[in-house]
This record gives structure tokens, C-alpha cells and sequence, in this order.
């Protein structure tokens, strides 16, 4: 779009592609992310010394945090994402699911907010029959789940659930919900302007998850029929229109015989947002920025073609079979390519990988005319795929894209960890 870009970073990430790739690179702190990539006011400061128009916060730290972009606003800067109102709407699990509620979409049986006592969610559990989930209203990243089969166990699980989300979310607040025993992982990417127009982009189908994080994504969903997708497109449009939702976002549902729930909605740009550029040719960041800069949407649903199937494989610096972070250096690195072959990543040979975050390390994405024709080519790319000094998670792709069941799409939320237990 030829617009300058200024990156921040810790002093753990000096060597990172993105700070040397960037017009400016401004550091921010230390390598402790609560000092540095946390640090609101550090980044304002980086902002303001480079004479910022507007700012990115990408899809970690930051990028779901309502303060922060209040203070991007209250500072004279755009904030490249929907209202702090709808951030803190949607960060909330219980707000969040009245909200999706009053605009038409369905959710998950459960309770109707937060749940105080343990008598309470016995009571509650009774209403929706075990197995139950009890969830923290402030979780994320997969964590703060229990579930509990029958009441011995949810009276077992309940206080420990609480007093765990007050140590890791700050704040102790959980509520139910029935527990689906094979539902798929289905997400619908929404795109919105100021002047209430909503398309949707199709759905991501997520169910390849290792703890509740995804593994493996594809789009489109090989479970979904197409008047399923339309439908369930509809309604997410329909409501994010009426919710008043700006900028990205992605409503995420659990789908289980032919029937949808709604689990929670990300107000921010997903790590598995370019198997959905692969299929539908639009650039998922181009639009958040011209969203934001007050540019109307210029299209509609109908214009919005689906063509072909992408996967994409989280490549995380972990052992494959035990999962434990494998940070250091990498000594030798070749990346695949050709045609439909696309790696986001800023690794390369000598970068030294930092022990501080998270351990994905790069996206392969790899788009088919067919799903068959995308997953050969994905068989390909990863086996041309070299990353060495380091352990990955690229064996693990490369099982698991030879295995029968998911050559099929016949999978669930729950197969990849059985499929995980089986081949260790
Ligand atoms: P987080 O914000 O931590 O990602 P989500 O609510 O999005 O939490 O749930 C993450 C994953 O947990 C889902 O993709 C699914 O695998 C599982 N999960 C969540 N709710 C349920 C449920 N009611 N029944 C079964 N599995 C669930």
C-alpha cells in the first residue's frame, strides 16, 4: 500500500526479520513481554517519536486489549481494529455470548452468566446434563477448562476452576457450558466498515487442536455443505451488522449434527487468516487498514468468490512428539515453494530463537484447485521443508497429513490428540 512501517521490539527479538524489514524499528523494552510488548506506553512513545498515523497490534500481546486501544485513540492515533466497546463486549465470555445472542446467533446450552457458588453449578448442570464445561468468562489461549462428567466431579473441579482463573485471568469468574463429545472447530472471518456493510469470507474449519489450540487449519470446511456455509454466513453477517462491529473479526462456532454453536468471537486478525486470503483473493491486513483509515468496504457478498482449498500447518519450535519448547538457534534453513505454496515466517539461518514467547516460529499455507490437489502439494512443501538446530513440529505435520482419517476430513476437536497418544 506503500505505507512506511515502523516495527517495535524487545531486545530479545534485535535480530528479528521483521526489525530488520521494517522502515524504522523502534525498541521497547526488555525481553520480559510485560516490559516491553505489554508496555502500553512504550509503544505510544514509539508512536509518537515516529510520527505514527496508526497502529497495527497484530494478533498477540496487545490485540485484544480494550484499554489499549482507548489509548491509541485518546493519543491521536487510529487504532487498526473494531471500537474498545466491542473489544471489551467480546473479551468478556458472558457479555460476549448475550451480545451474539440478542443478534441471532446461536450458542451453546449453558448457563445464563457467571456462577458463584458450587451449588449453583450443580443446579445449572443439572438443567443441561453432563457432561458439563466450566470455562473462565476472562480465558483465552485454549486455557481455563474443566470438564466435569457427573456431580462428584464437578464439585471436585468447580473452586479449583475459579481460583485458577483468578491467578491466571485475574478474575475468578466461570460459567457452564454442556460439553459436545465430537463437535468441529468451524470459524466464519467477518469484514466490516463504518458505513455498515458486512461480508463474510467463508469459514475456517480449526478442529485440529493439541490443549484447545490449533494445529492444522483448512478452509474450506470438507464437513460443511454449501447452503451450511450460506446459512450460517447469513446469520454471522447479520448479527455482526446489527452488533454495529467494525474492522475484522471472527465468530468462532462449535458444529456438531448439522447444528451450530456459538463459542466466542475474536476481535482482532487470526493466525490462520491466510487459508481464507488463499480462497478468496483478499488481503485480509490491506482491509483492516483500509477500514480503519474510513474507506467504505466496495463490495458486496455476492462478490465474494470462493475458489479452491489452502491449509495451513502451524510450524512451532517444540519437540513433535512431546512438545516441549525448543528454543536456540537454527542452523540451516530452506524453505519449499512454487506455485501455491506461501510461508510466513521470519526465520532464517543463524537466527537465534529467542526462549521468551510463544514457540510458533512459521505458517506454511498451501492452496489446491481440490482439496486433493492442495493436500498433495502440502505433502510436498513439507517435506522441502528444512529447519535445523532447532526441534519442529513439521514431523507431526508430515504424519499427519499422510493419516487416513484426515486424507478423509473425518475428524473432530478431540481426534488430534488420540491421533497424538496412538503414533507416540
Ligand atoms: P479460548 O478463548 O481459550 O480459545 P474457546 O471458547 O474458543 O476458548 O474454546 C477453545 C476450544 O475449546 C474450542 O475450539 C473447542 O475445542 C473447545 N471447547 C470450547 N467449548 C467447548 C464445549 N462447550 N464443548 C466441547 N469443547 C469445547
Amino acid at each position: 500500500m506503500g505505507i512506511r512501517t515502523v516495527a517495535v521490539h524487545s531486545t530479545a527479538d534485535n535480530d528479528a526479520m521483521h526489525v530488520r524489514l521494517a522502515d524504522e524499528a523502534v525498541c521497547i523494552g526488555p525481553p520480559s513481554a510485560k516490559d516491553s510488548y505489554l508496555n502500553k506506553a512504550a509503544i505510544l512513545s514509539a508512536a509518537t517519536i515516529t510520527g505514527a498515523d496508526a497502529i497495527h497490534p497484530g494478533y498477540g500481546f496487545l490485540s485484544e486489549n480494550a484499554d489499549f486501544a482507548s489509548m491509541v485513540e485518546e493519543h491521536g492515533f487510529t487504532f487498526i481494529g473494531p471500537s474498545p466497546d466491542h473489544i471489551r463486549m467480546m473479551g468478556d465470555k458472558i457479555t460476549a455470548k448475550l451480545a451474539v445472542k440478542s443478534a441471532g446467533i446461536p450458542c451453546v446450552p449453558g448457563s445464563e452468566g457467571a456462577l458463584d457458588t458450587e451449588e449453583a453449578a450443580l443446579e445449572c448442570a443439572e438443567q443441561i446434563g453432563y457432561p458439563v464445561l466450566i470455562k473462565a468468562t476472562a480465558g483465552g489461549g485454549g486455557k481455563g477448562m474443566k470438564v466435569a462428567r457427573n456431580a462428584d466431579e464437578l464439585r471436585e473441579s468447580f473452586n479449583l476452576a475459579r481460583n485458577e482463573a483468578k491467578s491466571a485471568f485475574g478474575n475468578a469468574d466461570c460459567y457452564m457450558e454442556k460439553y459436545l463429545g465430537h463437535p468441529r472447530h468451524i470459524e466464519m472471518q467477518i469484514l466490516a466498515d463504518n458505513y455498515g456493510n458486512v461480508v463474510h469470507l467463508g469459514e475456517r474449519d480449526c478442529s485440529l487442536q493439541r490443549r484447545h489450540q490449533k494445529v492444522l487449519e483448512e478452509a474450506p470446511s470438507p464437513a460443511l455443505t454449501a447452503a451450511q456455509r450460506e446459512s450460517i454466513g447469513n446469520i454471522a453477517s447479520a448479527a455482526i451488522k446489527k452488533l454495529g462491529y467494525r474492522n475484522a473479526g471472527t465468530i468462532e462456532f462449535l458444529f456438531e449434527n448439522g447444528e451450530f454453536f456459538f463459542i466466542e468471537m475474536n476481535t482482532r486478525l487470526q493466525v490462520e487468516h491466510p487459508i481464507t486470503e488463499a480462497i478468496t483473493g483478499i488481503d485480509l491486513v490491506r482491509e483492516q487498514i483500509r477500514i480503519a483509515a474510513g474507506a467504505p468496504l466496495g463490495y458486496e457478498q455476492k462478490d465474494v468468490k470462493f475458489q479452491g482449498h489452502a491449509f495451513e500447518c502451524r510450524v512451532n519450535a517444540e519437540d513433535s512428539q512431546t512438545f516441549i519448547p525448543s528454543p536456540g538457534r537454527i542452523t540451516n534453513y530452506h524453505t519449499p515453494g512454487g506455485l501455491g505454496v506461501r510461508v510466513d515466517s521470519g526465520m532464517y539461518a543463524g537466527y537465534r530463537i529467542p526462549p521468551h514467547y510463544d514457540s510458533m516460529i512459521a505458517k506454511l499455507i498451501v492452496t489446491g484447485n481440490t482439496r486433493a490437489e492442495a493436500l498433495m502439494r502440502l505433502r510436498r512443501a513439507l517435506g522441502e521443508y528444512v529447519i535445523d538446530g532447532v526441534k519442529t513440529t513439521l514431523p507431526l505435520h508430515n504424519r499427519l497429513t499422510q493419516d487416513q482419517d484426515f486424507v478423509n476430513g473425518d475428524y473432530d476437536i478431540h481426534w488430534l490428540e488420540k491421533f497424538v497418544a496412538r503414533s507416540n
